[in-house]
């Protein structure tokens, strides 16, 4: 088994997450079989509870893990096969010692961060590094530096030693620091964070360097001696142009592959990265663009909708357009004028969501998308309020709410799920991961998927509530998927509309550059159909 440790210095949200997953691009084009881990150093079990102001959005695996959005990139770069196992948080780690303590199988030793804690990050380690695979990649979260990442960098050390000097390299990925004024690329932050790394015993092998100006060969060289790392393993991450999909071009362009494999003594073969070229040269030059409402709470922040916006993009991709997402703040809708804000959308997507706020503003976007026969996808949340919204303002249930809400209501047409009425833990207690759903027949949504069983990933507590399902059929909207199992509605869609759908599941999950997902092509393909219409 080969690794590969990235770590991060200077800055965090340095794309450290892309680098690796670019990483794993690259070596799979050299015919090897990669697995990715994502180590983070935060003490929460996984990020399912937290916001996505603090690290985005939550990704969710196969398997139901909730996972950093790292995970996404890995998904979407690489063929690696994911599970909980490659989702690693100091509280994961701590949880698992905290256990074995309170049973006694420490046979009544002090438990330490050394031995105990990095015994069980390598244990971590080696439980991602099956058979099958030739090199595991290795992304420790944060910054070196960070008190609480120190645990790993020690057990990596130790797991190098162990591994033996051909079989480990490390990737520190790190910022040069561009002074505008002076146009001058700075190169000491770098410099004392690789110092930081060789305090405790480690050094890089290859420096990957995030800048937005070229580096100079002086640079390189300085960088070079103050780093003890050889000039030709000082590689340039230049900000991309246009896409995160021309980083694994990029790196390849800089040799980072070449580096990667003669460091650990496996033969390199001079190879055409076809796939991203086509990527590439597809987003470069659309024939047009389109745009898309993305409405939701979070609107300034990029990566709280990073699945989604990657999907719409894929999907941009196969249409031959650009998507261009204007992201709609859906507490804006809830004030006067709020129509003008969606009158130059081609099409309109409501995300998963959580809690009350927004709520309303959300249910006006897919008002104004049902009855002005403008292309919709309801995902999750998005799903749920297109049917309160349609159980308002088509049945004439004007109190028709979730119960999520708290909201008195006399008719709950999103419910909680009987599964979760006895749930009272918040971590890792949802619905989550990949079920099997069967599609209605002569519905848009089984023609997009041409299939009639189709596997999605999941991450809630409320369903619709079945017994309004005639009501709703009745009056034209068409519940067009089912669990195969448990008959909970996965999926509605409105016949007589041009393009309507809502999904109970997370299909962004599974979209990937070279292989966009159905759902999407064909939400962007009616919403260029739109626009062409005027
Ligand atoms: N809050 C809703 C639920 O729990 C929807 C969740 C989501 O959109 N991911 O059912």
């Amino acid at each position: 088994m080969k690794f590969v440790f990235i770590t991060g210095g200077v800055v965090s949200s340095l794309g450290k997450g892309l680098t690796a997953a670019s990483i794993g691009a690259l070596l799979e084009a050299q015919g090897l079989k990669v697995g990715m881990l994502k180590m983070d150093p935060y003490l929460n079990v996984d990020p399912g509870t937290m916001n996505p102001c603090q690290h985005g959005e939550v990704y969710v695996l196969e398997d139901g893990a909730e996972t950093d959005l790292d995970l996404g990139h890995y998904e979407r770069f690489t063929h690696a096969k994911l599970t909980r196992n490659n989702s690693v948080t100091s509280g994961k780690i701590y949880e698992a010692i905290l256990r074995k303590e309170r049973e006694g199988s420490y046979l009544g030793k002090t438990v330490q961060v050394i031995p105990h804690v990095t015994d069980e990050i390598k244990r971590r380690i080696a439980l991602c590094a099956s058979e099958d695979i030739d090199v595991l990649i290795v992304e420790i979260g944060g910054v070196v530096g960070d008190i609480e990442g120190l645990p790993y960098l020690e057990a990596l050390r130790q797991l190098a030693q162990e591994q033996g000097r051909n079989n480990a390299v490390f990737v520190h990925l790190t910022l040069l620091v561009y002074l505008r004024v002076s146009s001058e690329l700075k190169t000491k932050p770098s410099q004392q964070s690789v110092a930081k790394l060789r305090e405790i015993g480690l050094q890089p092998d290859i420096l990957v360097c995030r800048t937005e100006v070229p580096m100079a060969e002086s640079v390189r060289e300085k960088l070079s001696l103050f780093c003890n790392v050889p000039t030709e393993a000082v590689v340039e991450e230049r900000d991309v142009e246009v896409s995160t999909y021309e980083l694994p071009l990029l790196l390849h362009r800089q040799h980072l592959d070449k580096l990667l494999l003669s460091r650990l003594v496996l033969p390199y073969i001079e190879k055409s990265l076809s796939v991203w070229e086509d990527v590439n040269r597809r987003i470069r030059f659309p024939k047009t663009t389109v745009a898309i409402g993305l409405v939701g709470k979070y609107t300034d922040i990029p990566d709280a909708y990073k699945s989604v916006r990657e999907a719409l993009a894929h999907a941009g991709i196969e249409n031959q357009c650009k998507v261009d997402i204007r992201t709609v703040e859906a507490e804006a809708l809830e004030a006067e004028g709020w129509e003008a804000k969606l009158s130059d959308l081609c099409g309109i997507l409501v995300p998963g969501g959580f809690g009350l706020r927004g709520l309303e503003g959300k249910m006006c976007a897919i008002r104004y998308a049902r009855e002005h026969n403008l292309p919709f996808l309801g995902i999750c949340l998005g799903m749920q309020l297109a049917t309160v919204e349609f159980a308002r303002n088509v049945l004439g249930y004007a109190d028709a709410c979730s119960t999520e809400t708290n909201v008195p209501t006399t008719h709950p047409v999103i419910d909680l799920m009987e599964t979760q009425k006895k749930v009272s833990c918040k971590g890792g207690t949802m619905r989550l991961g990949a079920e099997p759903c069967i599609l209605a027949p002569n519905s848009r949504i089984r023609e997009l998927y041409g299939t009639e069983r189709i596997s999605e990933r999941h991450r809630h507590r409320y369903e619709f509530n079945d017994t309004y399902a005639r009501a709703f059929e009745e009056k034209g909207l068409r519940l067009v998927g089912r669990h195969e199992q448990l008959n909970i509605v996965e999926a509605v869609e409105l016949p007589r509309h041009p393009w309507f759908i809502g999904v109970q599941f997370h299909p962004e999950f599974q979209s990937k550059p070279h292989r966009p997902h159905p759902l999407f092509v064909g939400f962007i393909k009616a919403s260029l159909a739109y626009q062409k219409q005027g």
